[in-house]
């Protein structure tokens, strides 16, 4: 694959690559550039010299370009799920949503072209305005992960093209494909040259240079919480605004009046969905005393059906990568020093074939884990679960919102009382009661604490790729008379 800048696609500068690998088999699927700070520097000026025409274009304009973007992806979307299947080891109906999901976005984001407004304010004496405008940044840049690596690109490319930034995207290194397929979306639906640049590289690099250039106006990251810190520490050499979506903890919270058929059903997807790896994945099972018996059973014989193997026809596909396996591993030895009761799973599956050399791990679920154990207080971002015991409303509560991370919770209960105080009281960015994720274009993807700042989707989302600019004008023709400055 190569890079896209202004306008070409090129290699990287020096001509290096970097492999990527089949997550399902451990086999080589394409090279990808290694580019250099100085296809940094040509991504970065060929963006800032075309956002103003990009901007003059006007929304009603650009929306149509991003509308066809998404017809396009529409058309072709077979191939970008095959992409999502080989490149991410997505399984089948999972990459296919995937695809719902980007087309979703970028309609949604469309229709904001005729929704872009300021306020005319009036000035504090007659005859003068402030006319309040919300401009683009500038220069946007896209930094996204590998877990869901088709959505976020368009999450982030439909928002802030439409409102008349220009783009450099950098997706992540286990990644690259899937992301180099939508920009070519993106161009061939016009996208004027320049706006629009795709570089790929290791973020440990090239991410700090990035971030830190002095023509950038906004950085929208999903990633890690640490990816994230680093980003705040490098921006305080340009001032540029961060959007960051980092990493969550989930608790998810089965009361004892829940329909235990449904909390269980919502929770194997919430944990199993793309093999654990999400934002939003259950982390933390909070089940209360009373059923915790009857719903473990129900989880347990669930969880035992999911089959693990080819993506192509499994429910549940492999890791990203094989440190993320190892990272599986780590977890299993906590648990076994701590002496926890692995209930299911805990290892690498037993596969043939070439999905021996494949990245999996099985469904795992862990019980009785205390709340200060390594895995309830880190990101797991795998297949592996832990469940505790609680009695009462004031434990649960405690327990819960005890995380350094706020993105999503779960609440499974038929206690309206319950409903709306959780709704005040667990500290999270998105509370599901009595369903599962993910979240939806038009709510507000945003999280407490460590999971970053600012927000995704919704008005509110959109808001974020503008800036609110304020233009003082004196409309009268009368001569000036600045009484604070004697003689004038
Ligand atoms: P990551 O390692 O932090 O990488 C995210 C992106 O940042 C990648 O493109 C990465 O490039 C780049 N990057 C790495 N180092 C950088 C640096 N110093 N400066 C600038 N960019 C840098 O995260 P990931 O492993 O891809 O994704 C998993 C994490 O994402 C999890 O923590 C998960 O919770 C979080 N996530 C959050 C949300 C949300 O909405 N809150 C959604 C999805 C995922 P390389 O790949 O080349 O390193």
């Amino acid at each position: 694959m190569k890079n896209y800048i202004d306008g070409q696609w090129v290699d990287s500068s020096n001509g290096k690559t970097l492999d990527k690998l089949n997550p399902s088999t451990g086999e080589l699927l394409d090279k990808f550039p290694a580019s250099t700070k100085d296809d940094v520097d040509r991504a970065i000026d060929a963006a800032e010299s075309s956002y103003e025409a990009w901007y003059n274009m006007g929304s009603v304009a650009r929306g149509k370009i991003i509308r066809e973007a998404g017809d396009r992806i529409k058309a072709a979307r077979s191939e970008l799920e095959n992409i999502l299947i080989k490149e991410c080891g997505k399984v089948k109906v999972q990459a296919a949503e995937e695809v719902d999901g980007v087309l979703d976005q970028i309609y949604y984001y469309s229709e904001f072209a005729r929704k872009i407004t300021g306020d005319i304010v009036e000035g504090t004496t007659s005859k003068r305005k402030i006319f309040q405008y919300k401009v683009p940044h500038g220069v946007v840049v896209a930094l996204t992960p590998w877990n869901f690596p088709a959505a976020m690109v368009a999450r982030k490319l439909a928002p802030a093209l439409l409102t008349g930034n220009s783009v450099v995207i950098k997706p992540s290194s286990d990644t690259p494909l899937t992301a180099e397929w939508i920009v070519r979306k993106f161009v061939e639906a016009g996208i004027p040259k320049g706006v629009l640049n795709l570089i790929t590289g290791k973020g440990s690099e090239i991410g700090d240079y990035i971030v830190a250039h002095r023509k950038v106006g906004l950085i929208t990251m999903t990633g890690s919480t640490e990816t994230g810190q680093r980003i705040i520490k490098n921006t305080s050499a340009n001032m540029a605004k961060t959007i960051l979506e980092l990493g969550g903890k989930a608790p998810f919270i089965v009361w004892k009046d829940a329909d235990l058929e449904n909390a269980a059903r919502a929770l194997i997807w919430a944990k199993f969905w793309n093999a654990g790896q999400s934002c939003i994945a259950a982390e933390r099972v909070y089940v209360h005393s009373e059923v915790k018996k009857k719903f473990m059973d129900i989880f347990l014989k669930m969880t035992g059906e999911i089959k693990v193997g080819d993506p192509q026809d499994s429910a549940m596909g492999p890791l990203i990568n094989k440190s993320a396996v190892e990272n599986m591993n780590s977890f299993m030895a906590k648990a076994r020093e701590e002496k926890l009761q692995i209930v299911a799973g805990g290892k690498t599956p037993d596969l043939s074939g070439k999905l021996k050399n494949g990245f999996f791990f099985e469904p795992t679920i862990i019980d009785n884990v205390p709340q200060n154990s390594p895995l309830f207080q880190e990101e797991i971002f795998g297949p592996v679960v832990g469940v505790h015991e609680v009695k009462d409303r004031e434990e649960m509560f405690k327990l819960a919102n005890d995380s350094k991370y706020g993105l999503a919770s779960y609440l499974f209960t038929s206690d309206m009382n319950l409903v709306y105080e959780a709704s005040e009281r667990i500290r999270f960015g998105e509370v599901y009661v009595n369903m599962p994720g993910p979240e939806a274009s038009q709510g507000y993807h945003t999280g407490f604490r460590m999971t970053g700042q600012a927000g995704e989707g919704s008005k509110y989302g959109i808001e974020e790729y503008l800036k609110l600019k304020n233009v003082y004008v004196d409309y009268s023709g009368e001569k000036l008379k600045i009484g604070t400055v004697p003689g004038f």
